[in-house]
C-alpha cells in the first residue's frame, strides 16, 4: 500500500512571527480563523479546526498549556502534551499555521497585566478554580492581539470559558466574532476531553453518570418539570450511583449569566463538575423549557 505524505503546517513559537504572518494575510484578503487550544488534540478540538476551515480562508490553531490558568501546579505539569501528534493530526494542508509558544515567548520577564471578568469568573466552575478564567481571558486578549483573526472558534464543552470569551471581546471592543461548536462525545456519550488519557476503563464507566445525569435534566425539563431542586436532586443520584465519584458542582443555571435558578424558566444549562480519583471533568448540557 503507498502511504500518502501529508503536509504539516507550518510551526510558529514567536509572537512577532506569528503577528507578521496573519497580518500579512490579512492585508491579502484574507479571512482568518483562531482555533485556540491546550493541545492533546481530539475529535473536539478538530471539529473546531473543521469549522474555521470551513468559514475562514487561513486557520491558526493555537497549543499552548497556559500556566496562569491552572490552580494546581502540579496539574500543570501532568497535563498531557505532544506536539508532534498534535502536528501529525493537523497535517493534511486545511491549517495553515500552529503557535506553539513556550510560557516565557507569552509571558516574559515583568508582565504583570491581567484581565477580570468581574461577577462571571466567581461563580461556579470559577468558584473552584480561583483565577482560573483571569487566567484565560489574559492569555486570549494576548492572543487576540498577536493574531488578528475575523472569527475565534471554541467548544460549548467549556460552557463558562465561551461565556467568558463573549463578554471579553464585548467589553474590550475587541473586533473577533466569537463563534461557539457542539460539544463532541464518544459513542458512549461521554465529553471528548485531553483529560480522558487519565481514566482507568473502571474510572471510565463511573465517568458515564455524567452524560447520564445531563440526558436526565434534559428529560425532566421536556416533561415540564420547572422545579430546578427536584432536577439536580435527581442529577446528583444518577452521579452518585457508583459511589465513586467526588461532585464539585451539579447544578442548573441561567444560560446567559449563569446564576443558578431556582425555577426553570426560559434558557437553561446543566452544569457538571466532578472528579473521578484525580481526574476532573466537567460538562454540560444547555435546555429550553417547554412554553
Ligand atoms: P482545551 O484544549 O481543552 O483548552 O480546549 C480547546 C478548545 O476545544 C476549547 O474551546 C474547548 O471548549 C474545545 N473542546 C474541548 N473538548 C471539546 C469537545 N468534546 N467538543 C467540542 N469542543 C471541545
Amino acid at each position: 500500500m503507498v502511504k500518502l505524505q501529508t503536509s504539516l503546517p507550518e510551526l510558529v513559537t514567536d509572537p512577532a512571527t506569528i503577528r507578521a504572518l496573519t497580518q500579512e494575510a490579512r492585508e491579502q484578503g484574507k479571512t482568518i480563523g483562531l482555533v485556540p487550544t491546550m493541545g492533546a488534540l481530539h475529535d473536539g478540538h478538530l471539529s473546531l479546526v473543521k469549522a474555521s476551515t470551513e468559514q475562514c480562508d487561513l486557520t491558526v490553531v493555537t497549543i499552548f498549556i497556559n500556566p496562569t490558568q491552572f490552580t494546581d501546579k502540579n496539574d500543570w505539569t501532568e497535563y498531557p502534551r505532544d506536539l508532534q501528534s498534535d502536528m501529525e493530526k493537523l497535517a493534511g494542508g486545511e491549517v495553515s499555521l500552529v503557535f506553539a509558544p513556550t510560557a516565557e515567548d507569552i509571558y516574559p520577564h515583568g508582565h504583570v497585566t491581567s484581565i477580570h471578568i468581574g461577577p462571571l469568573e466567581k461563580i461556579v466552575e470559577g468558584r473552584c478554580r480561583p483565577g482560573h478564567f483571569s487566567g484565560v481571558a489574559t492569555v486570549l486578549a494576548k492572543l487576540f492581539q498577536m493574531i488578528p483573526a475575523d472569527t475565534a472558534f471554541f467548544g460549548r464543552k467549556d460552557y463558562q470559558q465561551l461565556k467568558v470569551v463573549e463578554r471579553l471581546v464585548q467589553d474590550l471592543n475587541v473586533p473577533i466574532k466569537v463563534h461557539g461548536c457542539p460539544t463532541i462525545r464518544d459513542e458512549d456519550g461521554l465529553a471528548l476531553s485531553s483529560r480522558n488519557v487519565f481514566l482507568s476503563q473502571e474510572q471510565r464507566q463511573q465517568a458515564l453518570s455524567i452524560p447520564k445525569a445531563l440526558k436526565l435534566a434534559e428529560r425532566r425539563i421536556e416533561e415540564g418539570e420547572t422545579d430546578a431542586r427536584a432536577i439536580v436532586a435527581g442529577m446528583r443520584s444518577e452521579l452518585s450511583c457508583s459511589g465513586a465519584l467526588h461532585i464539585d458542582y451539579a447544578l442548573l443555571a441561567d444560560a446567559e449569566t449563569l446564576k443558578p435558578v431556582t425555577t426553570i424558566q426560559g434558557p437553561t444549562v446543566a452544569l457538571i463538575a466532578v472528579r473521578v480519583g484525580s481526574t476532573r471533568l466537567i460538562d454540560n448540557e444547555v435546555m429550553m423549557p417547554q412554553r
